[in-house]
């Protein structure tokens, strides 16, 4: 079996399952948040009554991420409801915007978009708090109401996106009908070399086998080149496998996994122990395919969809208005750092905005230091503007007064987010250029979309 046949299998109490077969599988946790959560929560109520209780509340995770830093009523009211049923559910893992477990939230515009406006308990973008807080552990089911939830393959564990339904009919039982996927392998084999990112990995496979490519499959990324690949890197990865229509994203299970995962379930004080799987020796797959990291460049998926694969070179042509880094996808620490290595001592010559994923990610910028500035400081010396409310953001439009949204027509923007269908980041004729954090930095500096090997030599 695959990798994630295995994991399905054992969620499912049976010895082996096989490629399209339904199967029910139990559920280790399941993630909402402000968008989805009501809807959820509205499904849990109808169908098992106004006094059910969650199947167990260790396991419901709720993370509000997504329009959270807008004066829109309706959205603020959304993390309200999120906090009332949290406090019914007496649920452990709520992470708040605001402290206080009776007040309500409100974005105060007044203060500007750029100093944050959440308490201690708030987390970010959920794809990347899910790992931070001890959420994400090898061999486990994580189903969550957001495509991207995929992102947290990267651990060895068996994670997909799910509607609100599917996700009421969890939060009652624990339990979901799923069919098995089938497997596509991509082997990664080399190392990338400097300037070439996990970004263009993804971007890389995306573009070969277009954006449905691997529709309701599971994308396996395997082979001795994982292992130069940092956890940063593989979340980068699994992230996209939606982009390109997968069922989910998985990675083989390592030291580096088991270092990451151990150090946040301490920190958290979050359930420890887990069973990751390993390949088999007999596992099939629907397609294979090897990519060697040596050979990889700069690559950017261009408007309007993730599969339009050029090479950054080939897009000298293609003017910029904007630049963003940011999303679960492209707002990690080691995103901002690559970022920053490119924009140290330069100016970028178009308008470019900066969200941190997690207030952690935040933190770090904020507190390292390279020489007497810190990475933050070094970035708006370069003329980023850096928010320190953490979360979606822009990533996907929004309320019309989210910080970085492309509110006008004809806009083209570089950004480092994963999704760029028409209307993705705000108006529905502007235009977004998906592309790895460098070679967002190198564009934002020359105006223009270039490969950020040429502006690394200086
Ligand atoms: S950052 Fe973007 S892709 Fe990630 S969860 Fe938020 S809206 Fe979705």
């Amino acid at each position: 079996m695959t990798l994630t046949e295995k994991i399905l299998a054992r969620a499912s109490g049976k010895a082996r399952v096989s490629a399209g077969e339904n199967i029910w599988v139990n559920a280790d946790v399941l993630m909402t948040h402000d968008v989805c959560g009501p809807g959820t929560i509205g499904v849990f109520k109808r169908e098992f009554g106004k006094n059910a209780k969650v199947w167990n509340r260790n396991s419901v995770v709720i993370i509000p991420d997504h329009y959270i830093f807008t004066e829109d009523s309706l959205s603020n009211r959304n993390v309200d409801i999120l906090r009332d049923f949290a406090r019914e559910q007496e649920l452990p893992y709520f992470y708040d915007v605001i402290d206080d477990p009776n007040g309500h939230w409100k974005f105060d515009a007044s203060k500007g978009l750029m100093k944050k406006q959440y308490g201690s308990n708030y987390a970010g973008v959920c794809h990347t708090a899910l790992p931070q807080k001890g959420h994400t552990r090898p061999g486990e089911i994580l189903f969550g109401t957001d495509s991207h939830t995929c992102m947290a393959g990267a651990f060895n564990q068996f994670a997909t996106g799910i509607g609100n339904t599917d996700a009421g009919f969890v939060m009652g039982t624990g339990k979901l009908l799923i069919k098995v996927p089938a497997t596509m392998r991509f082997r990664l084999e080399g190392k990338l070399q400097p300037g070439v990112m996990a970004k263009d990995i993804i971007l890389q496979v995306i573009g070969e086998i277009g954006f449905d490519g691997a529709t309701y499959r599971a994308m396996q990324f395997d082979g001795p080149g994982v292992a130069s690949l940092s956890i940063d890197d593989r979340m980068t990865i699994a992230n996209m496998a939606i982009e390109a229509g997968g069922k989910n994203g998985i990675f083989q299970f390592d030291a580096r996994t088991a270092e990451y995962v151990d150090a946040r379930v301490k920190k958290n004080g979050t359930k420890s122990t887990y069973e990751p799987v390993e390949p088999d020796a007999d596992q099939t797959f629907v397609y294979e395919t090897v990519i060697d990291l040596d050979k990889l460049e700069p690559t950017v998926a261009c408007h309007p969809d993730p599969g339009q694969r050029k090479k950054a070179k080939e897009l000298n042509h293609i003017r910029l208005d904007r630049a963003y880094i940011g999303s679960c996808t492209g707002g990690k620490t080691s995103d901002f750092v690559e970022f920053a290595q490119v924009l140290r001592g330069k100016r970028v010559t178009i308008d470019t905005f900066g969200v941190p994923a997690t207030p952690e990610i935040v933190h770090d910028l904020q507190t390292t230091r390279w020489g007497d500035r810190t990475i933050w400081q070094i970035l708006e010396d370069a003329g980023v503007r850096m928010t320190e409310n953490a979360g979606c953001s822009a990533c996907l439009g929004g309320p019309v007064d989210t910080f970085g949204r492309m509110n006008q027509a004809g806009l083209k923007c570089i950004s480092a987010t994963n999704r760029n269908f028409p209307g993705r980041m705000g108006h529905k004729e502007s235009q977004v250029f998906l592309a790895s954090p460098a070679t967002v930095a190198a564009s934002a500096i020359a105006g223009k979309i270039v490969d950020p090997r040429e502006y690394l030599s200086n």
